[in-house]
């Protein structure tokens, strides 16, 4: 509750190496992306309806696809890391509000349980000579049938 004040942000560590893989798909995404729209524009001024040079080019566009999702992976995880702080920061307050609030309600739920573990450890229970029913062993009277004891 109190580390909402602080940074999640952690600059103690020195940042770790960017695996150099993750460039490299990205030149790779960039080529396949021009070679595919090359080959498609190409294709369609040189040849007539649907030509291999546009198949080729729909083919490399096609390849792009899985490829990019996993060179900017790294950028689109960093990219909701970053939303998530910006909401977290926009909303303090609120959540500030809200974790009281549960911490209240979960502290009079422990203070609930406590009692009655405690209740139930120490005091006496007797049952009623007319009903039957289960009172505490210190009352005059039956809370249930209201007979005396
Ligand atoms: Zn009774």
């Amino acid at each position: 509750m109190e580390n909402l004040n602080t940074p999640i942000e952690n600059n103690d560590k020195p940042k770790a190496q960017k695996p150099r893989i993750f460039l490299v798909l990205k030149i790779i995404v960039g080529l396949l992306l021009a070679a595919g729209i090359t080959l498609i524009i190409c294709g369609s001024i040189l040849y007539e309806g649907f030509s291999m040079m546009v198949f080729g080019g729909f083919t490399c566009l096609v390849f792009c696809i899985p490829l990019s999702i996993f060179a900017f992976s790294p950028n689109i995880h960093k990219t909701a890391i970053k939303t998530q702080k910006y909401i977290i920061d926009q909303n303090q307050e609120d959540l500030k509000d809200l974790s009281s609030q549960t911490g209240e309600i979960a502290s009079a739920g422990v203070k609930h349980v406590a009692k009655a573990a405690k209740e139930g450890f120490t005091e006496d229970k007797i049952f009623c000579k007319h009903c039957g029913s289960e009172i505490d062993a210190d009352s005059k009277f039956c809370s249930y049938c209201g007979k005396e004891q």
